[in-house]
């Protein structure tokens, strides 16, 4: 018998797919905003308008949990360089101009963009971390955990693995990209998966 329906606040297919493996072996069902027909509103641009990762995935959260009635979990995550004081951050999603945002979309110039403002910095300069806060909000509970994974960024992108910034990111131990790792080391010491093992005990 399937368990209680949680939903995942997202619309990030990615995401989805990470947070739906990293979730899997849970007594619980995993449905998406599309799975249960929530449909996008133009004014779910203007949820995450806070500064830390922990009151963005709490505003989503709440607002999924409001048109949906089901436990919601939700995920606000980015990438946070040292050399550009912690930027982008919440802002990562949007990071390139959107003049340079070419066919290709949003992610490849953010990756761009990054390269080009760390251009020239020395390996000590590019260190990074990945930051990840989950929340989860169903009657009378509201929970937010964290996860984060220290690296660095790399001179070029390397490896197709993963989304976003993972062709950049370093992982020290192994000297790879995440985009060039197999996912279950992802799966592994992500700042999501991080985050989902301490939210554990709160979903099971
Ligand atoms: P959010 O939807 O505001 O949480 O945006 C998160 C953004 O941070 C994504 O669009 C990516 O650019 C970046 N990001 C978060 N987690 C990851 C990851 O695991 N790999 C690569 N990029 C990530």
């Amino acid at each position: 018998m399937p368990g209680r329906r949680v939903l995942l606040a997202s619309r990030n297919p990615h995401k989805l797919a990470e947070l739906r493996d990293l979730l899997a072996d849970l007594p619980i069902e995993i449905v998406s905003p599309d799975d249960v027909g929530i449909e996008e509103e133009p004014a779910e641009a203007d949820i995450e308008a806070w500064d830390s990762f922990a009151a963005n995935a709490l505003a989503k959260a709440a607002w999924f949990r409001a048109r949906s009635g089901l436990p919601t979990l939700a995920d606000d995550s980015g990438l946070c360089v040292d050399a550009l004081e912690g930027g982008p951050g919440v802002f990562s999603r949007r990071f390139a101009p959107a003049s340079s945002i070419g066919e290709d979309g949003q992610d490849p110039a953010n990756n761009s963009h990054l390269l080009k403002l760390l251009h020239g910095r020395p390996e000590a300069e590019r260190g990074a971390h990945y930051g990840c806060a989950l929340a989860l909000i169903d009657d009378g509970m509201q929970v937010v955990t964290s996860g984060r994974v220290d690296g660095r960024i790399a001179t070029e992108e390397l490896g197709a693995g993963g989304f976003g910034y993972d062709p950049l990111f370093v992982v020290p131990e192994f000297e790879r990209t995440f985009g060039e790792l197999p996912p279950e080391v992802k799966a592994e010491r992500s700042h999501r998966a991080r985050a989902v093992t301490a939210m554990r005990t709160w979903l099971a």
